[in-house]
């Protein structure tokens, strides 16, 4: 028999949660951390948001010695960053991290990340990571290489500006987009970012109801999220194969996302939730 084709990418929920972390009883098994994903293309690792789903990873990537990584953030909301001081590689003078984000309001991706290490909310400085830290900054339509993988960026729709991501490798395709409002010019360029894509990353952090604020319920317009609705719809637009609803409300059990997912499987067939632990192969 031939030998079995490598993936040309695995990809890994390390945290699915939007807004805080949620852990308790009804957030098993799709769990707590909020927004990270590990990306593997071959030996580089051009991982997406450091929120607290990437202190255990950080564990794990520790145990196996030194790290050179590179590290993609969407935008700089507590949820997308608040891994990032408690990333153990950080803190290993031989590791290597590269660190993209965009400049927002005049201020680039380490005076950014800066301000989330600094008294009063932080005992310590970013003085503290003592690994070969880079900062690269990267804007809407930027481009950046990863090794053979080309992570391509473009501005979403949420408040205070958020980048969704078209990284590929070896012909496949995985598109980051969260956190994003629909409702914009910024719908066609998702579409347009997200066009044959293998998987694509999408913020569904909130019902149809929840988001219209029908019958008595608080209308979530204007807070920079989406709904499963809206993912499906993007999916067929832009003909993409999987769809992992992604960025789950803290306030929703496991029983209401995997409600949710139904109801997106029923509209698309390759529809899903994400659930921290899971695995794909593309
Ligand atoms: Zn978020
Ligand atoms: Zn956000």
């Amino acid at each position: 028999m031939p030998p079995r084709k490598k993936p040309a990418m695995k990809i890994r929920f390390c945290g699915v949660r939007g807004s805080i972390s949620a852990a308790g009883k009804g957030t098993q098994p799709h769990r707590g951390n909020t927004s990270c994903v590990e990306v593997r293309c071959g030996a580089e690792t051009p991982s997406v948001d450091s929120g607290t789903g990437l202190r255990p990873l950080g564990i794990e990537m520790a145990r196996r010695g030194p790290v050179k990584a590179s590290l993609f953030l969407s935008h700089y909301h507590w949820d997308h960053i608040a891994g990032l001081p408690f990333f153990a590689p950080a803190y290993d003078p031989r590791s290597e991290l590269t660190i993209h984000g965009a400049t927002r309001r005049g201020r680039d991706v380490r005076q950014i990340l800066s301000g989330q290490m600094i008294d009063p909310y932080f005992p310590v400085d970013l003085g503290v990571l003592n690994a070969h830290l880079r900062f690269v900054t990267l804007q809407d339509g930027g481009e950046a290489h990863v090794g053979k993988a080309i992570l391509r960026a473009a501005e979403l729709n949420h408040p205070g500006g958020a980048l969704g991501f078209r990284l590929e490798h070896e012909g496949k395709v995985m598109v980051y987009a969260t956190d994003f409002e629909h409702g914009t010019p910024a719908d066609e360029r998702l579409v347009e970012l997200a066009r044959g894509a293998d998987l694509l990353i999408f913020d569904a952090q909130y019902t149809p109801a929840e988001y219209e604020g029908n019958n008595g319920v608080l209308s979530r317009k204007g807070w920079g999220h989406s709904t499963y609705e809206i993912g499906v719809r993007v999916a067929q637009q832009a003909g993409v194969k999987k769809l992992a609803l992604y960025h789950h409300a803290p306030e929703r059990d496991d029983k209401g996302i995997e409600k949710i997912a139904a109801k997106a499987k029923k509209l698309y067939r390759g529809a899903f939730a994400a659930r921290e632990g899971m695995e794909i192969a593309l």
